[in-house]
This record gives C-alpha cells, sequence and structure tokens, in this order.
C-alpha cells in the first residue's frame, strides 16, 4: 500500500519505519526542513515512562501552587482549559490511576520490543546510557507515590525504594540536607537523545529505500472525498504558483501523526479531539564541575522535572506552563517563560547543588498533547483509511514505536498483538 505519513516527529518516523518494516511505500510529509524539529527536539532523556512519570495519578498536579507541583497554570483559564484540569484531578484516584496505567502498560512493553529489535538490527547508537533516580521531597509526596510503587511491583517492573542516604550513597551529587523524604531507582530503565535517535531511523530509511520525506512542506487539509484519500500541500513560501491549482497527493492510507499540528487537520474533517496543548521547556546546561555531576539520570517524581546527562552537557526538562487553547500559538510571555524556566534551574540547584552552569544554559520551549484520560489517541477515524496517533504526552518517544506498530497492523487489517481493552481505551472515538 502506499500510506502518507503526516509529521516527522518521532512517531511520524517511528510510524513510517513499522509502515515499510510491513512492506508498505510511505510518504512523511514534514513542515520543517529535517525531522524532530517539534516537541521531539525538546524531548527529556527517558526513554519509557514508568508509573512515576505519567502525566497523571496522585501526584500530578496534586499540589495547587504550581512552584511546587511543577505546572505553571497561567491565570484566566477559559471554560475548556478548566474542564480539562477537572479530568486529570480524577485520573489522582488511586483506582482510577491504576486502572488507566494498566491499559497503557502493554503498549509501553510493546514499544519497548520494538525499539530493542530496531536497536538491535541496525546498532544505533544515541547516547544510551543506564540508570534514572526518582527522588520525592516531601513525607505528604512520598505517600502520594505509593500507588505508583504497588504498581510497579504488580507488573515486576525491576527497581529498588531507597532512603535519602541510600539515595545519595548511590548517586553521589545529591544532598540530604535539606532533608528529603526517599528514592526510587530504576537501573535498568534507560535515557538517550530522541531527536538522535529519529535522525538515525530516518537515515536508515533514506538508505533502505521505499520512504520518501517530504521535507519542507505542510499539508494544509485532509481530503476524504475521493476515491482514495489525500493531502493538500501549502503553497511553499517563494513559489510563485501561475496556476491556482493545489498540490494534491493521494494515498491507500493516511496517518496523522503532526503532534500539535494534528488538530487543526482533523478539527476540519470534524473529529474534535478532547487533547489539551502544554508548553513545556528544556535547558541544556554545561556541567560546571565534574564532581558534582550526577552519573544517573535524576527526576523530580512531583515536579516531573528530568536532568539527564548528555555529553558534557545537562538536559533539563519540564517546566510545563498550562494554558487556554487560544494562548498557545501566541508567544508566552517574558515573565511566565522566566518563571518556567527558574523552575528548571531550582530543581537543578536542589537537587544537584554545583552541577549545571545554568547562567550558561541554552532555553527551548515546545507543546506536547494531553488527553483527559492520560493515554493517546491511536487508532482508525472518521473513515476507513484515515489514522491518528497523538497525544502521548510526556512519553511520545517511549510510545512510538510501539504505536507505529499499532498503526501498522490496523492499516494492514492484522490483529494487533494488544488487550482488546487497551485497544479500545486509546480509540479515538472513545471521547
Ligand atoms: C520539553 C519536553 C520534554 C519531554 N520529555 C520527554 C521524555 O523525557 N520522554 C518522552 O518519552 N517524551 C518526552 N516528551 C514528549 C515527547 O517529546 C513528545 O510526546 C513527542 O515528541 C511527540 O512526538 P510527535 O511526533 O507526536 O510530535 P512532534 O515532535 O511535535 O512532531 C510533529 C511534527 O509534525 C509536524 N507538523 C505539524 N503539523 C504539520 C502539517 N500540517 N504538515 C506537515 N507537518 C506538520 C511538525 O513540524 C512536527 O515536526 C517531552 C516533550 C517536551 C516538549
Amino acid at each position: 500500500m502506499d500510506v502518507i505519513v503526516i509529521g516527522g516527529g518521532i512517531v511520524g518516523v517511528a510510524t513510517a519505519y513499522q509502515l515499510r518494516a510491513a512492506g508498505h511505500r510511505v510518504c512523511v510529509v514534514e513542515r520543517h526542513a529535517t525531522v524532530a524539529q517539534g516537541a521531539t527536539y525538546g524531548h527529556g532523556g527517558t526513554v519509557l515512562p514508568t508509573p512515576l512519570d505519567v502525566w497523571f495519578g496522585p501526584t500530578f498536579m496534586a499540589n495547587r501552587q504550581g512552584a511546587k507541583n511543577g505546572v505553571i497554570s497561567k491565570a484566566g483559564f477559559n471554560g475548556p482549559a478548566r474542564q480539562f484540569v477537572k479530568q486529570l484531578a480524577a485520573l489522582q484516584e488511586p483506582e482510577t490511576f491504576s486502572r488507566q496505567y494498566g491499559r497503557l502498560r502493554p503498549l509501553i512493553e510493546a514499544s519497548r520490543d520494538a525499539m530493542a529489535d530496531m536497536e538491535a538490527r541496525f546498532g544505533l547508537e544515541f547516547e544510551q546510557a543506564n540508570g534514572l533516580l526518582y527522588l520525592v521531597r516531601s513525607a505528604q509526596e512520598w505517600e502520594q507515590t505509593h500507588t505508583a510503587l504497588e504498581l510497579l511491583r504488580q507488573y515486576e517492573v525491576p527497581h529498588h525504594v531507597l532512603t535519602p542516604a541510600e539515595c545519595a550513597a548511590f548517586e553521589h551529587s545529591v544532598p540530604t540536607d535539606p532533608p528529603f523524604a526517599g528514592g526510587v531507582l530504576f537501573d535498568h530503565e534507560r535515557t538517550a537523545n530522541c531527536p538522535l535517535f529519529a535522525k538515525l531511523i530516518k537515515q536508515t530509511l533514506d538508505t533502505q529505500g521505499g520512504v520518501q520525506f517530504m521535507l519542507g512542506c505542510e499539508v494544509s487539509a485532509i481530503r476524504l472525498d475521493g476515491e482514495r484519500p489525500a493531502v493538500e500541500l501549502a503553497a511553499r513560501p517563494g513559489k510563485t504558483s501561475r496556476s491556482r491549482e493545489v498540490d494534491v497527493i493521494s494515498a491507500d492510507a493516511i496517518v496523522v501523526a503532526a503532534g500539535y499540528g494534528s488538530l487543526p487537520l482533523v478539527e476540519r474533517l470534524g473529529l474534535r479531539l478532547p487533547l489539551h496543548p502544554l508548553r513545556l521547556h528544556t535547558l541544556v546546561a554545561p556541567i560546571a564541575h565534574e564532581e558534582c555531576a550526577p552519573h544517573v539520570a535524576i527526576v523530580d517524581a512531583v515536579k516531573r522535572i528530568a536532568v539527564t546527562r548528555m555529553n558534557h552537557r545537562l538536559r533539563i526538562a519540564g517546566g510545563a506552563v498550562l494554558q487556554s487553547t487560544g494562548q498557545i500559538d501566541k508567544p508566552l510571555g517574558e515573565a511566565l517563560t522566566k518563571e518556567a524556566l527558574a523552575l528548571l534551574g531550582q530543581a537543578t540547584h536542589d537537587w544537584l547543588p554545583g552541577a549545571a552552569r545554568i547562567s550558561a544554559a541554552l532555553p527551548w520551549e515546545g507543546v506536547k498533547l494531553l488527553s483527559p484520560d492520560g493515554l493517546p489517541v491511536i487508532g482508525n477515524a472518521l473513515h476507513p483509511r484515515l489514522f491518528v496517533n497523538v497525544g502521548h504526552g510526556p512519553a511520545g518517544w517511549g510510545l512510538a514505536c510501539g504505536a507505529g506498530k499499532l498503526v501498522t497492523d490496523l492499516i494492514a487489517g492484522a490483529a494487533p498483538d494488544l488487550p482488546v481493552d487497551t485497544l479500545a481505551a486509546l480509540r479515538p472515538d472513545r471521547f
């Protein structure tokens, strides 16, 4: 089959890879000059999500004060944004959290397998490193992590629950003063460089053939009215077209994997997905003092701030800003940007004093989509030949390889190797 994938982020690239591996001809349409320039670019480094860092559950936004929970809520929320926060609050209930995580779990495992297969096949090197240490500050927050710890035991995820002294003994850069509640170490989970991984997969696909990357091309609309589904391409800046004809390419199937850019495309077709854009920040800071730098990635488990070492720099990601949807395309403003970046700087200072030269850090911001039930949206929508693969939230990389395989199975009409309740929980028409 000929398949068009809209979007060249990690989700689009991983989908293209799986489609090609299943023997299809693929065209990836990406508006930037290369792949991995959207949310994928700012990725924090965590490969697969654990129950401690999915962006829902008892610890996520449990504290109303933004500085404490790591999410800055911009005042003046409109109705839908308030509604979205309410829905997230419902996921703090331990039973609901466990149920949703249980549905996500098979996709995480499928992604682990798919990624391991890709790595083994091509011997890819993308700054992989083992070890993640999640740290929790207060006793109350530690209490709130109990459901996640229960899930770790239930799903037999290898981990170690550590006292503050054990955390400091394992990772010398973490101070025990001021006191904190404890930590959870995953010595088998990994961090790595997601944009690099996406580019290596593209390179592999370029070499193998069968996947065309149309870079610098923006899809302006999807057409479902012809014999075959098709996409309209926006006129390129600087390209003067004498005719009024629009560039259109058709295929046997279309996959919308355009991250935040997916929403307007499917909305124009009448599909309103209740996904909410969340602005996130990264700082890439040089190491200040080598003796203070961590040898594993450190995650502030409540504020969802990850500090990952990549060669001679630290990548610090988090600093979420929740705004109304209408605000997301406008610049954030200096004060809020400062506040978000300050969260990142402070978390680094608190957990790894002296490790990073924050004053010399390069800031970046991007938008990722969160869904109100915590799960991504993957499946067929509106038309037998239209598929969506979006809303992976904070776990886009982790889920991308498994999600790409799932979409490939659905396109081929093959039975996906995932439980029925997981498939139902991911479907676009579930809302
Ligand atoms: C700061 C930050 C830290 C993060 N940390 C982690 C982490 O540690 N671990 C993890 O797993 N995830 C993390 N995430 C989330 C993860 O990065 C995202 O879930 C993932 O990158 C989403 O990938 P995507 O391909 O769906 O979206 P994107 O990377 O945004 O890609 C979408 C692509 O579609 C293109 N596009 C959009 N509209 C159109 C159009 N109309 N025509 C053509 N092209 C179009 C865009 O240019 C873009 O390249 C983080 C996100 C951020 C912002």
